[in-house]
């Protein structure tokens, strides 16, 4: 385990709400949009080219699994894929990850409403985030996947 490396720590565990055998799912705890969510692996690795190719068999299954699923909860029809690799692409965490940030959201989703925001910027203007809106949105993602916490 490295120094300052959250995703080796056990405590990630409080953010997962999708598991399967290589990869673990959280949601952000600094999320840029409502639904954005990361893609760890269990095992060390800097980068994704260290991935062997079990773990990139079942990061595709991961990918066919939780992209649709996180869209429908967020009521998005789009998404941005993203990874962040070496010190100068503003990695902050040494250990692989992807971004998954849903777009296209319809405004106020839950509360059925069905507009969609115009652009990035209008819905970055809009959202804010702290601890329990962070935690509202865990447990209705582990509510969505049917995620049960096995470890803390
Ligand atoms: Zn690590």
């Amino acid at each position: 385990m490295e120094l300052q490396d959250p995703f080796c720590d056990e405590g990630i565990y409080r953010q997962v709400f999708y598991e399967s055998d290589k990869f673990i799912v959280v949601y952000n705890i600094h999320p840029i949009l409502p639904g954005h969510s990361l893609i760890i692996s269990k095992r060390h690795v800097l980068q994704m080219t260290e991935l062997n190719e079990e773990e990139f068999i079942d990061f595709a299954k991961v990918l066919k699994t939780v992209i649709p699923k996180l869209l429908k909860v967020y009521g998005a029809d789009s998404y941005n894929l993203s990874v962040n690799s070496g010190e100068k692409s503003g990695a902050k965490v040494f250990h692989f990850h992807m971004h998954i940030v849903p777009r296209g959201r319809v405004k106020n989703f839950l509360e059925g409403n069905s507009e969609f925001y115009e652009t990035l910027e209008e819905e970055k203007s809009i959202f804010k985030s702290d601890s329990n809106d962070i935690e509202r949105n865990l447990q209705l993602l582990r509510k969505a996947f049917k995620y049960s916490q096995k470890r803390k």
